[in-house]
């Protein structure tokens, strides 16, 4: 036992003592600690200035109730929350998301995420996160509608451009950030900046929309490139159909690897001439419809149930994009028996802490979410600094500045972890240099 690792184990004891409920949270803050004992055993001013106990407390929680009508005039209520975890660096900054499974530990755990995934973009943004237990499947545009200026007529207490910027996430995508700005917008007035994902009509950025599966592309590729290789070539594994997903296979497809499957939470659909983007889009997005449409339109696709880790098949990459602990060390197994050497997370916490150890047993390099997914928060950043100048920069211009972001992340996660002698362990990387730039602007502002 050395004095970081007492520390840590104090810490630890009093986020369980204080909420013994909350599995997701506890979850990422084990993750976290692991990698975090070398960092306070150089910096031992952390431990002095009980940096991560202070850190591991979320400044502010707000939960509140969101009572709505539905197509039968029937009174529902929600649960919503908004988590504004750290604002050390910048504005609280995050998603919202709406999802059945929403509860605070798992809106706790997205911030903690949250705050160093938007470090290491090295914009000025600090983290949060909300979202609510309500389920869009199913519904109406006039429920979601209702549901969500309930919602808003709550949060817009508590946001501000230069306070809290929310921004999608799982089930909040550009109809419901719409619906969310007009009811802001009639309550307070028009600020451009108080929300990021808009439609580019009403202020959002060029690009954003693509951003984060873009972004985890060119995360990968950097990674590949480190290695001495390249996409161009690869066969990649794809979970999910959503926003990330879609523009991951796009941008993988454009550079030259084929992306063989696809999935929602029923199923997947596996082709091995590629998955085209623009079916999975016109189905997910335009008609909101389910994956295995997909292979009732395109000729070389079969539709399976079930998880598409589960599907044996050779392939180089994967890349999760569909939600927290997809992958448990069973599928990380299969993934490695498979041939695949390199994962890069477009979900948040894909992968359990038992497939991360059997990805470093197998010698499969992993992309961590907070920093491979960080393209989507990116541009949102990028989204506020035009609002802010009441601009908008062209499409190949927010696209290059992600490129050079991407990159740069990659670099500094590798790089930290060369400093800690950690090799190729680029969640461990990610996590130092993350937390490095919170803790140094914690240390300036004192206590
Ligand atoms: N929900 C995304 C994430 O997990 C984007 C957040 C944002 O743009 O604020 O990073």
């Amino acid at each position: 036992m050395t004095a970081a690792t007492d520390y840590l184990a104090s810490v630890r004891a009093d986020i369980e003592r204080r909420d013994p409920n909350q599995t997701e949270f506890l979850e990422a803050i084990d993750n976290f600690f692991k990698t975090l004992t070398p960092v306070l055993e150089k910096h031992p001013e952390y431990i002095e200035a009980n940096i991560v106990g202070r850190l591991t407390e979320p400044e502010r929680i707000i939960q509140f109730r969101v009572p709505w009508v539905d197509d039968q005039g029937k009174v529902q209520v929600n649960r919503g929350f908004r988590v504004q975890f750290s604002a050390a660096i910048g504005p609280y900054k995050g998603g919202l998301r709406f999802h059945p499974t929403v509860n605070l530990s798992i809106i706790k755990f997205l911030g903690f995420e949250q705050t160093f995934k938007n470090s290491l973009t090295g914009l000025p943004i600090g983290g949060g996160k909300g979202g609510s237990d309500f389920d869009p499947k199913g519904k109406s545009d006039g429920e979601v509608m209702r549901f969500t200026q309930s919602f808003m007529t709550e949060l817009q207490k508590h946001i501000g451009p230069d306070l809290d910027v929310p921004a999608g996430d799982i089930g909040v995508g550009a109809r419901e950030i719409g619906f969310l700005y007009g009811q802001y917008r009639r309550l307070k007035g028009y600020q451009a900046g108080i929300l990021t994902g808009k439609g580019l009509s009403y202020g959002g950025s060029l690009a954003r929309t693509e951003a984060t599966g873009f972004g985890l592309l060119y995360y990968t590729k950097a990674l590949l490139e480190a290695q001495g290789d390249e996409l161009k070539g690869k066969k990649i594994k794809i979970s999910g159909a959503g926003n990330v997903a879609t523009y991951a296979i796009q941008k993988a497809t454009e550079l030259g690897a084929t992306v063989v499957t696809a999935s929602d939470s029923n199923g997947f659909v596996y082709d091995p001439n590629g998955i085209d983007y623009t079916v999975v889009k016109q189905i997910k997005e335009v008609e909101r419809g389910r994956i295995s449409d997909y292979a009732k339109r395109v000729a070389t696709a079969t539709y399976q149930e079930g998880s598409v880790w589960d599907f044996d098949v050779d392939y180089d990459i994967a890349l999760p994009c569909a939600t927290q602990n997809e992958i448990d060390g069973g599928r990380a197994a299969r993934l490695a028996q498979n041939g695949a050497k390199v994962v890069a997370c477009g979900a948040n916490m894909p992968c359990t802490p038992e497939a991360v150890e059997v990805f470093k047993k197998n010698s499969v390099l992993l992309g961590p979410a907070k920093a491979a997914n960080a393209g989507g928060v990116a541009v949102s950043a990028l989204e506020m600094s035009q609002n802010s100048e009441r601009l908008s920069w062209t499409f190949e211009e927010v696209d290059n500045r992600l490129k050079d972001i991407m990159k740069n992340i990659f670099e500094e996660s590798a790089a930290a972890a060369e400093e800690y002698g950690l090799g190729a362990d680029y969640l461990a990387g990610s996590n130092i240099a993350g937390f490095n730039k919170v803790a140094d602007a914690m240390m300036a502002q004192g206590v």
